[in-house]
């Protein structure tokens, strides 16, 4: 089964048409890249997939729920990073992490014991020799790892990344795309990231979905995308 099924999917604001008919699926463990302009879409398709936003018609189904009305055993089993960062001020890194890390065990099961360990969390997103550091006193890129740790403690079975480099320079940006690569390595983890930047998507995605006007305009690896073009 997809982990993640959009099928005709559409969105209205007042009367501006946004998503008009958007479908796609995700198989577990895949890396989906949606790609598009500023103003596609992008974060109106993540958002209703998180369940902050409900659509205007179609049908989602995420984990096999509707994220309109999925509970809170659903939403501990997704990761959400979003596209502004939180100001987390004077906690510690680690002390942040294993505070949050502590709402997840409930939902362990045999087979995925929930929250991850803090310091194998700390070393997937690089912050290992941060650790004791105020979240506050963190740069602009190492933030946004923290973010994805604590978007990654409940070890998610669908991790959104919404614009997650937005704003970077390169080489956070290249900081940022190993840690997608390792996150891509975790067990089971299915990850949708929404960019505008082709290149990106290129690099981090096994499955590239364009949207434009409202619809998925080709979709496909990078490979199969570059020789429709
Ligand atoms: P993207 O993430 O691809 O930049 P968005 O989903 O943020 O696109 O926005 C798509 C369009 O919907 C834009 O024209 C934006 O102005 C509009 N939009 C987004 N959120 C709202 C809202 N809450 N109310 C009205 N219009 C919105
Ligand atoms: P300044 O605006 O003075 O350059 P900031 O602390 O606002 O400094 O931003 C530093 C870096 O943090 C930015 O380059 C950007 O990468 C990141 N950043 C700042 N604000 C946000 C935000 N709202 N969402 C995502 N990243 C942000």
């Amino acid at each position: 089964d997809p982990v993640m099924a959009v099928h005709d999917l559409r969105m209205s604001y007042n009367d501006k048409v946004v998503l008009d008919g958007v479908t796609f699926d995700a198989r577990p463990g895949e890396v989906l890249a949606l790609l598009g302009p500023n103003g596609a879409g992008k974060s109106t398709t993540i958002e209703i997939l998180e369940g902050f936003r409900h659509r205007s018609d179609g049908e989602v189904s995420v984990l096999g729920l509707d994220p309109a009305t999925a509970d809170e055993t659903w939403r501990a089993r997704l990761g959400i990073v979003q596209q502004s960062w939180r100001d987390h001020g004077r906690w510690g890194v680690r002390q942040l992490l294993t505070h949050l890390g502590a709402y997840y065990a409930p939902f362990s099961t045999p087979t995925r014991p929930r929250p991850m360990d803090v310091d194998e969390l700390l070393a997937t997103v690089g912050l290992t020799e941060h650790a004791h550091q105020k979240a506050g006193s963190l740069s602009g890129g190492q933030r946004r790892r923290l973010d994805v740790a604590i978007g990654i403690v409940g070890r998610p079975d669908v991790l959104f990344l919404d614009e997650p480099t937005t704003g970077f320079d390169p080489q956070a940006r290249r900081e940022f795309h190993d840690v997608v690569h390792r996150l891509a390595d975790l067990e089971g983890t299915t990850i949708l990231l929404t960019t505008h930047d082709l290149d990106e998507a290129e690099k981090l995605a096994d499955r590239i979905l364009i949207l434009a006007g409202g619809r998925i305009v080709a979709n496909g690896s990078a490979a199969e995308l570059s020789r429709e073009v």
